[in-house]
């Protein structure tokens, strides 16, 4: 499947200082779920830094299709490696992106997400800790769980299910978190938490079964449009290219900057809205079907990003008008890619 070289990408306006000035001279950049949706962005953007990167993934969601572009680069690794088996590199930053982040993903095997955040997390930090290298986490607006405040600030402590169906994602990536302030309490680990609110973009699976790409896959099919309850249910919708931005300025920040910091844009839709814009868009003949509500949905999600302007000087730029035209752009190749059966 490849990204449609014609599709328009928006300009993120997202300016980055390359190589982070900082005390330590970081060369070698591990980024596990590198192969992932965010991961495999995460791989470009560093590689165009000059960075050396090694890209570690079990491929349980992420695609070797992502990272093929890369694999001929000199700088660039690729390892087959499951993080919850412990491993052996020299690096000198970390990022971990490795963990299925649809829910219909995380959810078909709910012990392995919550051992890959725990488990996983671990085997990470304690390679941060051997190598004295700097820990990046990708963690989550799931932590608040269904928010009972908006929008939501770092210092919400969330309303989250322990033993819902989301809790294998939701308190493992909380756990993740507080391995990583206890690692860096207890052992100087130096550490920098971002809460990533739903990001969307090129390179998402069409069968991923998060609500763009759903939404799109079925509108370019002219397939029914599938609600999960009543879609008065908001969301704030991030694209790839901002999210990634974020991250980089995190890794490039002093490092009393540790977060946790959310990274999202603050557009708020409903999902029946989200439903409308992408049909109009794509001109489809799709009709709207409601089924039954996700258990413990959270019903209202808006990332304060207050703390990213005063400690990053960051912000998205990308309109979801012009995010979504670039995504349909690339799954409408990608559709087209798979029909022809190659
Ligand atoms: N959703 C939906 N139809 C779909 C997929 C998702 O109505 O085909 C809803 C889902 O119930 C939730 C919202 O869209 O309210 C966002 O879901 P997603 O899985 O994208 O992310 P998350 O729930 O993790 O924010």
């Amino acid at each position: 499947m490849k990204e449609n070289a014609t599709s328009p990408r928006p300009a993120t306006g997202n300016v980055i200082a390359f190589p982070p000035e900082r005390g330590r001279h970081i060369q070698r950049v591990l980024v596990a779920g590198g192969a992932g949706f965010l991961g495999s962005h995460l791989c470009d953007t560093l590689l165009k830094a000059q960075y050396h990167v090694t890209c570690i993934d079990n491929l349980a969601t992420g695609r070797l299709e992502n990272i093929k572009p890369l694999l001929d680069n000199p700088q660039f690794t690729f390892r087959h490696h499951d993080i919850r088996t412990s491993l052996a590199l020299k690096v000198d930053a970390i990022f971990n992106f490795a963990c299925p982040a649809s829910p219909p993903a995380y959810q078909a095997d709910p012990v392995g997400t919550m051992m890959t955040n725990v488990i996983g997390t671990r085997n990470l930090l304690e390679l941060a800790r051997r190598r004295k290298a700097v820990f990046v986490q990708a963690s989550t607006s799931e932590v608040y769980g269904d928010p009972l405040v908006s929008p939501q600030k770092e210092d919400y402590l969330g309303n989250v299910s322990t033993t819902g169906p989301r809790a294998c994602y939701d308190e493992g990536k909380r756990s993740a978190e507080t391995l990583i302030f206890d690692y860096a309490r207890q052992y100087g680990v130096g550490v920098k938490v971002g809460r990533i609110f739903n990001t969307y973009g090129p390179r998402m699976r069409p069968d991923d079964g998060r609500v763009v790409s759903n939404f799109i896959v079925q509108a370019l099919r002219n397939a029914p449009i599938t609600i999960y309850g009543s879609g008065s249910q908001t969301r704030s919708f991030c694209y790839v290219d901002d999210l990634i931005g974020g991250f980089m300025r995190l890794f490039s920040a002093d490092d009393a900057v540790t977060g946790p910091i959310n990274l999202g844009n603050p557009a708020e839709f409903t999902v029946l809205e989200l439903a409308d814009m992408i049909v109009s868009m794509t001109g489809s003949k799709s009709h709207i079907v409601h089924l039954p509500a996700a258990i413990d949905d959270p019903q209202q999600r808006r990332p304060d990003i207050t703390r990213a302007g005063e400690q990053l000087g960051w912000r998205p730029h990308v309109d979801v008008r012009d995010g979504l035209l670039a995504t349909i752009a690339y799954f409408d190749a990608a559709l087209r890619h798979q029909a022809v059966g190659d």
